[in-house]
């Protein structure tokens, strides 16, 4: 799986900040496009034993494009793992790259603040909101925490839709990669059989692997956890764990100092000792939090790192907590 680097990507920059990188960005474009960038456009399918070129937001969706299409497909990431999704600066290169793709793949909702403005300067038809080549991956998913009436801008900046994180529930990659599956046979009716083999293939590891998770994290049904930033809903839906608490006060809003106040005693009132961190985010607040608790930080991830796949991520993350959760009940056994 290929993915190229963010220039720059911030936990929580402001909207001046997002106003300017989007000028920016459409700025570089409209020069590009006027030095004649056109003639890249509709080269994608010259060839007909040519790769299905797909360009992705994350690389969680390269995984599962690759998982699927096999060697039929080359799939590469605009966001490199590690860094947070939802604030992503796309390169010039990124624009060049999604120009000459055949499918542009995403989370849908407000998960990509930055896919819009990126799009739009592909100048490529095909990937243009509901085109042949654009895919919406949150298409057939039943969100979680989806607002009601009366919702305002108190209620944060992000998550508006409902909560974006939905594919850390492995039965919701199955269906995102039934959905790839066909959308991919549309464009390539030829190799419908093997998309079909690998999407079977893959929703079988999928189970096999679901079963050992839940089997490992039986013993946990119901534990209470924090998170800093509320991307596990999916994840506490699908193994009944709870994850009700964030150092943030609101999605992608930095934590205040009576907000952490009020974190640490609930924490201690409920005897809560684990906070879930990603890469991106400030562990030097969860770990103030975690020493005021006697609680531990861990270390979880939306993305495969690249070198792994997003069974391989999901393994790793259920091993992580599962150890850490044994190594806290040790500590509070009397
Ligand atoms: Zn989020």
């Amino acid at each position: 799986m290929a993915f190229s680097k963010c220039f720059r990507a911030s936990a929580h920059p402001s909207p001046a900040t997002r106003r300017e990188a989007r000028r920016r960005l459409i700025g570089f474009c409209a020069g590009f496009v006027c030095l004649g960038f056109p003639w890249l456009v509709g080269t994608a399918h010259a060839g007909k034993e040519k790769r299905i070129r797909v360009t992705t937001t994350l690389t969680m969706l390269s995984s599962i494009a690759e998982a699927i299409g096999g060697d039929r497909v080359s799939a590469t990431s605009i966001a490199a793992p590690g860094y947070n999704p939802h604030f992503i600066e796309p390169r010039p290169s990124d624009i060049l790259r999604l120009g000459r793709s055949d499918y542009f793949i995403h989370m849908g909702l407000d998960l990509e603040l930055w896919r819009g403005p990126l799009v739009e300067a592909a100048v490529n038809p095909r990937l243009l909101p509901g085109a042949v080549g654009d895919v919406d991956a949150s298409v057939g998913i039943d969100l979680l925490e989806v607002p009601g009436v009366g919702l305002s801008r108190a209620s944060g900046d992000i998550h508006i839709f409902g909560n974006p994180h939905y594919w850390l529930d492995p039965e919701n990659v199955k269906r995102m990669a039934e959905q790839f599956a066909g959308r991919l046979a549309a464009g390539a009716p030829g190799s419908s059989d093997l998309f079909r083999e690998n999407l079977r293939s893959f929703s079988r590891s999928v189970d096999e692997h679901m079963a050992s998770w839940k089997s490992a994290l039986s013993p946990f049904q119901g534990q209470r956890l924090v998170a800093y930033h509320n991307s596990w809903p999916y994840f506490a839906h699908a193994f009944n764990l709870r994850i009700d608490l964030f150092v943030e006060p609101k999605p992608g809003i930095s934590p205040s100092g009576s907000h952490l106040e009020g974190l640490v005693a609930q924490m201690k009132r409920d005897e809560v000792r684990i906070i879930i961190v990603e890469p991106f985010q400030p562990r030097r607040i969860a770990e103030s939090v975690a020493k005021r608790t006697s609680g531990k930080v861990v270390e979880l991830w939306q993305n495969p790192s690249g070198k792994d796949s997003y069974i391989e991520m999901m393994d790793r993350n259920v091993h992580t907590l599962v150890e850490a959760l044994r190594a806290s009940r040790r500590g509070s056994a009397p």
